[in-house]
Parts: structure tokens; C-alpha cells; sequence
């Protein structure tokens, strides 16, 4: 794992949060991965366990004394964490709520504009659009200057409303949104995300989202409580979503509520994929699009192994040893770092 947020020691003309480019030609020297950093705001140190830091745009709070690696160079999964705020309480939530919002726009739009060209940035949380007040007009102004810059944005798609529609239109063509359906039938998806009416306002967004000509990846989780669903949801997005960028099939990150609710909600996929092949079928037919997210490869029948794709972020990914034998750990996405053996994929191997 790398981490991302580190302590920092050092000296600092205030206590204001500043950002800095990391640049060994300019502003930083590392010895024995203990990397010294002058800057015009503070001199400060701080211990690297992992990987090189040359070119990261880092977030520096002084008060605190941490610094945030917000965009990393080496990486292609760069996210603003917006807010821990959700008005939803998903049963596999991987980051439950709290009441914390991390709106520091300011350094945010720094970072971006040094950000490398053509990057993508994640946006998340929480729920990322609760901020959309301030969220929208950021990435308006963002993308004035660097239209270059694309945003995958997850949200729950609840709080969009037709007064929302100028700006999005401006805004969409450089932002892949990401909305969960965890169910064709609102009572079962209304209790996975723990809030009566969610199915419905989900659909009210959608609908939202595709009127202001919006690219939609829709993501759906596996669990016990919807994995019979499969070919019926798939049957859903066909006829009403079927406009949509692509239809992610995700397994579970063990981590959060998730890995409390683990015994009641994970499905093992590799002793029982058939629920997932109907639907992928369906979906063939219907010409949607569709990915396999958090999937390990070998734990998908050859005929869809296509379909898997690296989705886990590279700072909390691993693999197992099992995997070093494996001819096909270059296109495979592993596992997250917090993945258990003992409760996880009882069928995996080598390929
Ligand atoms: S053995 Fe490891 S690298 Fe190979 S497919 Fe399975 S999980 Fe992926």
C-alpha cells in the first residue's frame, strides 16, 4: 500500500495550507527515503516508504503537519476526496460516513492547474454532489483553463435538479459520472443504500444526468442481496439506460461496512458466476457496453475474462503470491490491499 497522507517536520512562515510541485531539479533532495523540501511557504521533511515522489503535487497543511500526495505523477488514479458526508447508508459502503467536509477548492484548483496534461481526476466521497454548489462552478472554472482535464465523478445521483441543467450541459462533455443501480426493483435497492425513496430519486437524477447530454457509467455492486437480480438489472439498463458509456459489475471492497457485513453480503464469484454471465449475456445482445471491476481474472470464465479491467487504485492494490506463477498479472487487477484469504475467492489460480 502507499500511503498517501504523511507527517511532516519542519518550520513554516504560517499556518495557512499551501501546495507545492515536487521537484528534485528544483525544490526537494531524499536520502535513505527521508525526503527535505524547500519552499518559499516552509522547509519541511518527511519519510517515504515507497515509491518516488518526483513530479507529485502535494497538498501541505502545516497545522496539522501533514501533507497529501493529492496528485501523484506515477499514477493514473488521482482523487479529490470532496466530502465524508452521505445522506445514504449503503450496507457495503467501503467509506462510511462522517461529518467532515474537505472543501479547500483554492488548493484544489492550484494543484489541477499544475496537474500533467490530459490527466483524469477522481472525484468522491461521501456523496460529492451534496458540495454540488460549490463542486459545478469549480470544475467550470477548471476546465476554462484546462479543458484538457477529464473527471470521473461517483455519485448517488440524488440531489440533481432541472435547475442544474445550464451548467451541467457546460460541464458534462469533460465528465464521466459514475451512478450505482443495485437493483430493477426499488425495494431491494432502496434497502442495500438504506433510504426509503432512493430508488426513485436515483431514477429522477439519471434522467437528470442524461438530459444534460451526460456520459453515464452505471456501477453495480454484487452482493447477496442482488446477486439473483443480475440478469433482470440487466434487462433494465438495456430499455432505460441504454444510452449509457458502460455498465460496471463490481465486486466488493473489504474494508468499511463492507467488511463488517462481509458474511451476509459477499458473493463468491468463482464458485458461482452464473447470475453474472446471464447478465452479461443479456447485455451482449442489447449492445451494452459492460466492464468487470475488482474481479481477480481468474476468477471469470474464460469466455468474459475480457471484460476485466485493472479498477483498483495502485496505491491500494496487491497481489497474492500465488500470482508471481501467473502469465496474465499484467492485464489482472489483483486484489485491494485489506483483501482476507480466509473469506475471500475460494477458486483462484495461476492462469
Ligand atoms: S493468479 Fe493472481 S494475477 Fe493471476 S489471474 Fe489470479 S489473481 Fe490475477
Amino acid at each position: 500500500m502507499i500511503n498517501l497522507r504523511l507527517k511532516i517536520i519542519g518550520t513554516f512562515k504560517d499556518l495557512s495550507p499551501f501546495v507545492v510541485k515536487l521537484d528534485k531539479d528544483e525544490n526537494f533532495t531524499i536520502q535513505d527515503r527521508n525526503v527535505s523540501v524547500k519552499n518559499e511557504n516552509g522547509n519541511f521533511t518527511f519519510m517515504l516508504s515507497d515509491d518516488d515522489v518526483h513530479g507529485d503535487i502535494c497538498l501541505v497543511f502545516p497545522e496539522t503537519k501533514t501533507l497529501l500526495r493529492q496528485i501523484r505523477s506515477s499514477s493514473t488514479s488521482n482523487t479529490i476526496l470532496l466530502t465524508e458526508q452521505c445522506d445514504q447508508a449503503c450496507v457495503m459502503c467501503s467509506q462510511p460516513p462522517k461529518n467532515k467536509i474537505y472543501d479547500h477548492y483554492h488548493l484544489y484548483k492550484e494543484a489541477l492547474l499544475l496537474a500533467p496534461p490530459d490527466c483524469i481526476i477522481g472525484i468522491s466521497g461521501g456523496e460529492p454532489t451534496l458540495e454540488k454548489k460549490n463542486l459545478f462552478p469549480f470544475i467550470f472554472n477548471i476546465l476554462e483553463e484546462r479543458p484538457d482535464i477529464k473527471f470521473h465523478i461517483l455519485t448517488n445521483a440524488q440531489h440533481f435538479e432541472d435547475d442544474d441543467l445550464a451548467l451541467l450541459s457546460k460541464i458534462n462533455p469533460s465528465i464521466l459520472w459514475g451512478v450505482p443501480i443495485y437493483s430493477h426493483d426499488s425495494g431491494t435497492h432502496d434497502e442495500i443504500v438504506g433510504k426509503e425513496g432512493a430508488y426513485t430519486g436515483l431514477l429522477d437524477g439519471i434522467n437528470i444526468l442524461f438530459k444534460s447530454g451526460a456520459l453515464v457509467e452505471i456501477r453495480t455492486i454484487v452482493m447477496e442481496q442482488n446477486i439473483n437480480d443480475f440478469p433482470k438489472i440487466a434487462d433494465f439498463i438495456s430499455r432505460h439506460m441504454p444510452h449509457c458509456e458502460t455498465w460496471a459489475i463490481m465486486q466488493l471492497e473489504n474494508i468499511g461496512y463492507a467488511k463488517m457485513n462481509w458474511s451476509h453480503i459477499f458473493v463468491d464469484t468463482s464458485k458461482n458466476f452464473a447470475p453474472i454471465e446471464n447478465a452479461l449475456s443479456i447485455a451482449r445482445i442489447k449492445n451494452i457496453n459492460t466492464r468487470l471491476y475488482n474481479f481477480p481474472m481468474c476468477t471469470i470464465p474464460k469466455e468474459w475474462q475480457d471484460r476485466s479491467c485493472k479498477s483498483i487504485s495502485d496505491w491500494k492494490n496487491k497481489y497474492l503470491d500465488l500470482c508471481d506463477e501467473c502469465t496474465m498479472k499484467s492485464k489482472c487487477g489483483g486484489f485491494f490491499d485489506w483483501y482476507n484469504e480466509e473469506n475471500g475467492f475460494k477458486k483462484i489460480g495461476a492462469l
